[in-house]
């Protein structure tokens, strides 16, 4: 079936910007309350959330099979579990209803009252419930800085690093949407030299800059996906701040992996950019070498050309852009990552969350963590407004965003920001 939704010549009776990362060629996915407190799913175009539970209620969508209430519910997971198909016929469909040729509902003002409403009316909710979440570490230059730091830096990559995934499981409970404020969390660390642990709020809050996909229902316990297959299973993508405590982080990690230091918060960004909306951007993931096992050899254009940003705007001042990083950069793509997942029989259901793991670039300026753009507080990150950071202090925002661009169309995933709170 093909994505009409994705005519870059298509123009919507929307005002929408020519910077918006929301033009009518996107149409994500989210979940918002209006202000009569109704939670319902919905899209965006340029500054206007679509209530999509009205539509459908209109008739709008007639002809595609959806149960009658498949919008009107406070997550995405009953739609994603419909799979590809569905998602392609709802996005075309959405982009012909509000495609400027197109005048139905248009000129109907009384339809138009209940579907449309501004941005600023609405508030942005976790747009899926969350079952399980896995953090990848797929970025080469994340873990060769990484390594570097904390071994060897002849031997920055572990042995296995070339060969799998390296990932570990997340938790969910902790996920939070964008503009979701986080108290600094408190905990076991040690200090350089000594040889008890002391108990306190962390001094070195981290951001990770990376991207999550989002699967529908894939496969049966232990049934894997072959990579040929994981596209398939991929409903979209969203921003995500992967929140760190590195002192916490430093002293518990061992043998087991992440645990409080990684916890007490994840922050998204609440529209899921669908992946048909980013197929216009593919491009091939970088070369690896050695060539991977043969269930994770993949064909074609597996990344994609998505500019990434993060900022630290501290209380009252302007924001000082800290890194510049791109999506493109990631070592293992989201089929190598969804087949290595399941390979083992894992089955993987709607809702389910895969981080990218910290995406950094090869430069200084493109690194995805504080820990790295200030290599472990020894080169302090500037702000322009005076003053610097080796880490994120209290009342400081950090604000993550993403978007794609070409000579035709920009397809973005706006903000996910969050601000550090001092403990409770
Ligand atoms: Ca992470």
């Amino acid at each position: 079936m093909q994505i009409t939704a994705n005519n870059p010549e298509r123009k919507s009776w929307l005002t929408v910007d020519k910077d918006s990362d929301f033009p009518i060629q996107n149409i994500p996915f989210g979940v918002f309350l209006t202000k009569e407190f109704i939670t319902t799913i919905g899209t965006r175009i340029g500054n206007y959330a679509i209530d999509l539970g009205a539509l459908h209620q209109l008739g709008y969508f007639k002809g595609i099979p959806l149960t009658e209430d498949i919008f009107m519910q406070d997550t995405l997971n009953d739609f994603i579990s419909d799979g590809r198909k569905t998602w392609r016929l709802v996005r075309n469909r959405i982009a012909d209803i509000f495609d400027l040729n197109n005048t139905e509902l248009q000129n109907n003002t009384k339809d138009k009252e209940v579907v449309i409403f501004n941005m600023e009316d609405v508030e942005m909710l976790l747009p899926i419930s969350i079952g399980d979440y896995t953090d990848f570490f797929s970025s080469k230059e994340h873990a060769t800085n990484t390594g570097t730091m904390f071994r060897d830096p002849e031997n920055a990559l572990l042995p296995n690093w070339l060969h799998v995934p390296v990932g570990y499981h997340g938790r969910s409970s902790s996920i939070v949407v964008s503009g979701t404020e986080i108290y600094r969390p408190k905990g076991q660390t040690i200090a350089p030299n000594a040889t008890q642990p002391t108990f306190g709020p962390s001094k070195l809050v981290d951001f990770e800059l990376e991207m999550a996909f989002i699967t529908t229902d894939a496969n049966h316990l232990g049934e894997p996906i072959s990579i040929d297959q994981a596209e398939e299973y991929i409903f979209g993508m969203v921003l995500f701040n992967d929140w760190s405590a590195r002192d916490i982080q430093k002293w518990e990690y061992v043998p087991l992996g992440p645990f409080l230091g990684k916890n007490f918060a994840s922050t998204i960004s609440p529209w899921i950019v669908t992946m048909d909306a980013l197929e216009p951007f593919r491009v091939p993931s970088p070369k690896q070498e050695p060539t991977p096992l043969p269930y994770l050899q993949q064909k074609g254009n597996n990344s994609y050309d998505i500019h990434l940003q993060a900022a630290i705007k501290p209380e009252n001042k302007k924001e000082t852009i800290v890194s510049n990083s791109n999506f493109k950069y990631m070592y293992w793509t989201m089929v190598q990552q969804l087949a290595h997942h399941t390979v083992n029989g894992c089955n993987v259901l709607s809702g389910d969350m895969m981080g990218s793991g910290t995406i950094s670039g090869p430069t200084p300026d493109s690194y995805g963590s504080m820990l790295e753009l200030s290599w472990r507080g020894t080169k302090p990150v500037q702000l322009v407004e005076g003053g610097e950071r080796k880490f994120i202090n209290d009342n400081d925002e950090v604000i993550m965003r993403a978007f794609c661009k070409n000579e035709n169309i920009r397809i973005g995933f706006g903000e996910c920001v969050g601000k550090i709170l001092p403990s409770k």
